[in-house]
């Protein structure tokens, strides 16, 4: 249907300064012009903690707080992507969102980008939810954009005060994680604000199920899993999923959604059982 994550910042780690709008054009370029018609959901850079460039090395800051001072850098970024992204269903997307601030400001300096690309379309903008307060502060957040994309990798490592990095997955079904999952969803719903997932979590059979439970709009996994994520779905019902997702939220802790979820994420992994199987389990 579109990209639901296309990270800026991958083609920028060997970079010695802030890129250039024809930096960004010449990357940017080729990617959207394959998504003609189709959602383009375009990040801004996300530099900083696992993506540290070398001119930023020792930066303690990340994502659009290191963006926000720089401000040359941002309006560079915003005008190449406007211009690529013609004809496409643009979104941009504000990585590391703490604060209401982060999404006016940035919607402040897209307006003047707009000024400078006369012919393209105003953008939908929208934040990820990727670190804990986000999700503490969605109501206000939502009054201020047009969609949410949940950063599970990061929502988990911050939420249980874990390494992403470290060996052994990090646990996105933590009832801790879904609960801050739960409250933006209905605080999205209140706004009318789209609720998509970018973070691996997307596309792990034991997770995947109870973010359709916990009422996700849309999901966003690797090209290389976009099939077979699709299938599952194709296969699962939500009223199942909505009560199985409200057990996982009264858990107390994450082994007991594993013993929740182990059936369903057999099943879905075996590819034999039809969409019956999944609802008798
Ligand atoms: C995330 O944190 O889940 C996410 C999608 O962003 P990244 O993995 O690029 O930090
Ligand atoms: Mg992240």
């Amino acid at each position: 249907d579109g990209v639901g994550l296309l990270r800026t910042e991958l083609a920028f780690l060997d970079s010695t300064g802030w890129p250039t709008e024809a930096e960004h054009a010449r990357h940017l370029g080729p990617v959207l012009a394959l998504l003609h018609g189709r959602i383009a959901t375009v990040r801004l850079l996300d530099f900083g903690a696992d993506k540290t460039p070398p001119f930023l090395a020792g930066t303690t800051q990340r994502g659009v707080h290191l963006l926000l001072q720089q401000p040359g850098a941002l309006a560079a970024q915003l005008r190449a992507i406007l211009r690529a992204a013609t004809g496409t269903r643009l979104r941009i997307l504000i990585p590391m969102v703490t604060e209401v601030s982060d999404v006016t400001r940035v919607r402040a300096a897209v307006r003047e980008a707009l000024e400078a690309v006369p012919r393209a379309e105003p953008p939908q903008l929208g934040a990820m939810i990727e670190v804990p307060v986000a999700a503490a502060i969605a109501d206000q957040l939502a009054a201020e954009v047009e969609f949410f994309s949940f950063g599970t990798n990061d929502l988990t490592q911050y939420q249980l005060g874990l390494d992403r990095n470290r060996p052994g997955a990090a646990p996105s079904y933590h009832p801790g994680v879904l609960s801050l999952i739960a409250h933006t969803v209905a605080a999205a719903r209140r706004h009318q604000v789209a609720t998509e997932v970018c973070g691996e979590a997307a596309s792990d059979a034991q997770v995947m199920p109870l973010l359709v439970g916990l009422g996700v709009d849309e999901l966003s996994v690797g090209a290389a899993r976009v099939s077979r994520v699709r299938d599952w779905v194709r296969r699962l019902d939500y009223g199942s999923l909505e009560r199985l997702s409200n057990q996982a939220l009264g858990a107390g802790g994450p082994g007991a959604v594993e013993a929740l979820m182990g059936p369903w994420r057999r099943l879905l992994e075996s590819g034999e059982a039809g969409s019956q199987g999944l609802q008798r389990s």
